[in-house]
């Protein structure tokens, strides 16, 4: 496949012209002496479109996608090296930016690298530094208005930046491999927090963490770890809820299997993240044992009656049910958005309408201040 790419592309140039494979499936390609630079665009298009045509090998019909990075000398670089690292750049924001397209370096990019790497390297020393805090957002059961679910939701204060977007900094611990003991810290504030709860509010209380496909892949210590985290707390697999993304139960990867059926056999729930927005399969919700579907936020946000996401958001709530499913919408902001959900029959909200993700001692407040408002402060934890 890598000489038919080559030759795929050579025949895009002219023999003037210079590809060079650099390393993996990467390759490089100098277009000197060009006199209309408006070209580059036409050209780069053109190596897309033909690497994207089928590949016949070995009698069977292969096909990949192409992403272009594109960096001008004199202008974008003053010697060769800087030249390729600002194509690379360009190439990863064409990759990001959805592939199969191309992508111009500009300076921002150079200034969003730096801006990165330099927080890669920050995060090797957050952990040991403190500087990370897990929130924690409750879900609140529609129909009755208890809380007895909260979502686990970590903050990272950065000493010279402040507070960072786990949306920033997640992808970057990911790409580092951070994640792995991150996310193993998170889980063990969730575990504590949620041991503390159960002693106030009874067994019925359960804190979810997320965990990335990234973390969920490459673990090689498999979810035992969790687990045996658990056991030695001597905390029930039900307290925790792990949250994962469509995408990780879509390539049916045996790990990946093996983990959830670990998650399953020690009574860890699973729920489905943003539910809607990628695959939205059936099929596998059953086949994987999931237990709750959260409908993302962007449903959430549009919903009227007269709106597309009426009929959407209702669907998936019927669907989740016939499967044995429950359903927790989240992003809820307004009570009308409420209303409309519970007439639908949605079995659990998270929002700000209830509460932003509070630091563990203002979660706790909330509970507490929660109870002492019912008749019964064991309804605050009753399932
Ligand atoms: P997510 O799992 O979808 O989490 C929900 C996000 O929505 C949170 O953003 C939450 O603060 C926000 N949110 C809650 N209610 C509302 C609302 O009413 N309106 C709006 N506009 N937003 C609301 P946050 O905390 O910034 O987290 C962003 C994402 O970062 C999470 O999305 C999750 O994918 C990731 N993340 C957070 N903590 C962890 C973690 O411990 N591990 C991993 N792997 N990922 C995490
Ligand atoms: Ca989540
Ligand atoms: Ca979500």
């Amino acid at each position: 496949m890598l000489i038919e790419a080559g030759a795929r592309i050579k025949s895009k140039i002219r023999d003037s012209d210079t590809v060079a494979r650099l390393g993996g499936d990467e390759f490089t390609v100098i277009l000197p002496g060009l006199v209309d630079t408006s070209d580059i665009g036409h050209i780069a298009q053109g190596i897309i479109d033909l690497l994207s045509e089928p590949y016949f090998l070995n009698d069977r019909e292969s096909y990949v996608s192409a992403s272009i990075g594109i960096a001008l000398y004199p202008d974008d670089a003053t010697g060769s090296m800087e030249l390729i690292r600002h194509a690379d750049q360009a190439m990863y924001t064409a990759k990001n930016e959805g592939r199969g397209c191309f992508r111009y370096f500009i300076k921002t990019m150079q200034a969003a690298a730096k801006k990165k790497m330099q927080l890669a390297s920050d995060l090797r020393h957050a952990l040991a530094a403190g500087q990370f805090e897990v929130c924690y957002q409750p879900i609140i059961e529609l129909d009755t208005g208890h809380i007895h679910k909260a979502e686990a939701l970590l903050r990272w204060e950065h000493p010279d930046q402040g507070l960072i977007s786990p949306v920033e900094f997640v992808p970057i611990a990911e790409d580092t491999g951070t994640i792995h003991d991150i996310g193993d810290w998170v889980f063990l504030q969730a575990a504590q927090q949620v041991k503390k709860l159960i002693s106030s509010y009874g067994p019925g209380f359960q804190i979810s963490v997320n965990k990335s496909p990234v973390q969920f892949i490459a673990d090689d210590r498999g979810h035992n770890h969790w687990v045996e985290t658990l056991e030695q707390m001597e905390l029930p697999g039900q307290c925790i809820a792990v949250e994962i993304t469509e995408g990780l139960l879509i390539n049916n990867d045996a790990k990946v299997n093996k983990n959830l059926l670990t998650f399953r056999d020690a009574g860890i729930q699973v729920s489905i993240d943003d539910f809607g927005t990628g695959y939205s399969s059936l099929a596998y919700l059953k086949k994987f044992d999931i237990d709750y579907l959260k409908i993302d936020q962007s449903f959430v946000a549009n919903l009227t009656e007269e709106a597309p996401e009426f009929a959407l958001c209702e669907a998936i709530i019927v669907m989740a049910h016939k499967l044995g499913l429950k359903v927790i919408a989240e992003g809820v902001e307004t009570t009308r958005q409420r209303d409309l959900l519970q007439q639908m029959g949605c079995d659990y909200g998270q929002g700000y309408l209830f509460s932003r993700p509070l630091p563990s001692s203002a979660f706790e407040q909330l509970l507490a201040s929660r109870a002492i408002g019912a008749t019964d402060t064991g309804s605050l934890a009753r399932n």
